[in-house]
């Protein structure tokens, strides 16, 4: 039996899901959506405040690992990426950030015509339904509903005081004209449920009749004379073609859409020729090109028992998830991360370099390390490091887990400011606004003082903030390195286009589930051949002080 429809599409993730909402919209169109993961049922999922269970579970994380990098002590960092219906949108963090302006000019200078901020912002507005946002910038009707917390912690408040005593900008909304400064951080989050892709795109797609989930693992798009027409999958022992009418879309993810193409004959011809595999398009991008952002989690003591620390233990984590179960609500339907900044680490820069999301607890982000007493902490990070890594195949076996080098921290200008990370950091937190909450300092530590020992413990501390992208690039057809045209079509085969956050030509400043979606929904509207969006006319704030102060 031959499966067939109009669009198949490679992974129900972030830009997955959107895509699928989109083609099956007007009904016209039967559309398989193929994904390796299982279902999303249940409070793992679910739960927002559970965030750092799913992406300890192996059987809703690819669970990849990078190769041992050099910069960082040899440690291998984890890459989690979700293998489950509604992809990493399914085991991540849950905040919401879109992007500066500026992150989508870059694109468009690097060759991804259409996609500058005038462009993409109409896209943002198209798949938001915001609650609290600024009037006029923020989606009022798309199927993704974006909240804010309920900020009940003290140490919230703190926190964006201090900013404001440091002299920082504050904002009422990061993701509408003003990003920079310290405000409330956004949440995907709906009637206290995390809202995914799968909730907000792929459930209501679903029910329309014309989308199907068919799971399997992707092991190969079949090409016949340089067109795509179907994609070979894996189901247990059995192989099964599905074949596709129009296209076949790639989406999943930075790490498992350059390893399709290659494992199909799409990529530098000299490691496909290595692997044995034959050379249909010769495109050294594929598996280039690979950016990422990283944090190191800043803590400190708190003397005023106000933390969630009281939460931690097992018995209240069961009443909050027994409250949640009950009522949707509580501590269980909140990531936690409330509050937060997006400042710029220089006077002289056009856009905030530095992130910063504060927690009312000191723990690790897979919530395996707690500190042992009441404390906070921020998860801060420079943002456009210029250091570049790449995605190859380890074998031409398709159950093979790719090879991926980060190659973090090789540009000189990550170490000087990820130092200046950890000394900004202790300027905050030694705001008068936290005189009523600081401790001793967890880490890095008071003794951590002059730039080596910085760099030390930045060696032995750095982590993924799990921002992976840039592995199938966006660019113009004559550009070599580039692996998808500004429709999204893959240069060198006709009917394959790839869209989600492989295609990114260059990282954006804040979380990517925001920009993924934001990809799937403007991609859908090239696929469909519709004209885009009208372009925005609405010039974002820009600091006037930004010449000469960072601040
Ligand atoms: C732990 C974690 C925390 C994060 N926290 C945040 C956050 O708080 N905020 C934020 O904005 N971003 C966060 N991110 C990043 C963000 O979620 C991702 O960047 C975004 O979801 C990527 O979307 P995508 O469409 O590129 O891929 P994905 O959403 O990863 O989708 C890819 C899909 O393809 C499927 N797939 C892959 N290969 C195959 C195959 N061969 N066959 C079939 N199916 C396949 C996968 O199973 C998956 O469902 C986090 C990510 C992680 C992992």
């Amino acid at each position: 039996m031959t499966i067939e429809a109009d669009f198949v599409i490679i992974g129900s993730g972030s830009a997955g899901s959107a895509i699928a909402y989109r083609l099956s919209e007007d009904g016209r169109h039967k559309v398989i959506v193929i994904e390796a993961g299982g279902s999303d049922f249940g409070p793992f999922i679910q739960m927002p405040a559970a965030l750092a269970w799913p992406m300890s579970m192996k059987r809703y994380n690819w669970g990849y690992l990078s190769e041992p990098e050099p910069n960082l002590n040899n440690r291998r960092i984890t890459a989690p990426r979700g293998k489950v219906l509604g992809g990493s949108s399914s085991i991540n963090g849950l905040v919401y950030v879109r992007g500066h302006a500026e992150d989508f000019n870059r694109w468009e200078a690097l060759g991804a015509s259409g996609w500058a901020y005038a462009d993409v912002l109409p896209y943002f507005k198209r798949m938001e339904t915001s609650h609290g946002g600024e009037e006029g910038w923020r989606g009022t009707d798309g199927p993704l509903h974006v909240q804010r917390g309920p900020v009940k912690n003290p140490l919230f408040h703190a926190f964006i005081q201090a900013g404001k005593q440091a002299g920082f900008e504050e904002t009422a909304d990061y993701n509408g004209s003003k990003q920079e400064g310290f405000g409330l951080m956004e949440q995907t989050i709906y009637k206290g449920r995390r809202w995914s892709a799968a909730n907000a795109y792929l459930r209501p797609a679903m029910k329309r009749g014309n989308v199907e989930v068919v799971h399997g693992l992707a092991e190969r798009i079949v090409i016949e004379n340089g067109v795509a027409k179907g994609v070979e999958i894996r189901q247990g022992k059995a192989l099964t073609t599905i074949r596709a009418r129009r296209e076949v879309i790639v989406s999943a993810s930075s790490f498992n859409s350059p390893k399709l193409l290659m494992l199909s004959g799409i990529g530098p011809a000299a490691h496909l020729q290595a692997m044995g595999i034959p050379v249909i398009a010769d495109r050294p991008g594929v598996g280039a090109n690979l950016q990422d952002h990283m944090e190191f989690y800043f803590q400190q003591i708190s003397t005023k028992p106000v933390s969630l620390y009281s939460w931690l233990p097992w018995f209240w984590q069961g009443v909050a998830g027994a409250q949640w179960l009950l009522s949707k609500g509580g501590l269980g339907a909140s990531n936690q991360f409330e509050a937060c900044a997006f400042l710029r680490s220089a006077p002289g820069l056009k856009q905030p370099d530095i992130q910063y999301h504060f927690l009312p607890v000191a723990i690790s982000y897979d919530g395996k390390a707690a500190a042992k007493s009441h404390g906070f902490q921020v998860h801060v990070g420079y943002n456009l490091s210029k250091s570049r890594g790449n995605v190859t195949l380890r074998s031409p076996d398709p159950s093979a887990d790719p090879v991926i080098r980060f190659n973090y921290m090789s540009h000189p200008e990550d170490w000087e400011k990820f130092r200046h990370c950890v000394r900004l950091t202790r300027e905050i937190f030694g705001q008068k606004a936290f005189d009523a909450f600081r401790g001793p300092e967890i880490q890095p530590g008071e003794a951590v003082q002059s730039d080596d020992q910085i760099d030390a413990f930045l060696r032995e501390h750095l982590e993924s903030a799990y921002h992976p992208c840039g592995t199938c690039r966006m660019g113009r057809a004559d550009d070599p390195m580039a692996v998808v045209d500004p429709e999204c079509r893959v240069i060198g085969v006709e009917g394959l286009r790839v869209a989600d956050s492989s295609i990114f030509p260059h990282v954006t400043y804040g979380n990517l589930n925001s920009p993924s979606i934001m990809t799937g929904e403007k991609a859908a509207d090239h696929i469909l051949g519709k004209a885009p969006l009208a372009r925005s006319n609405q010039e974002p704030w820009t600091n006037p002080r930004a010449a000469v102060s960072d601040r």
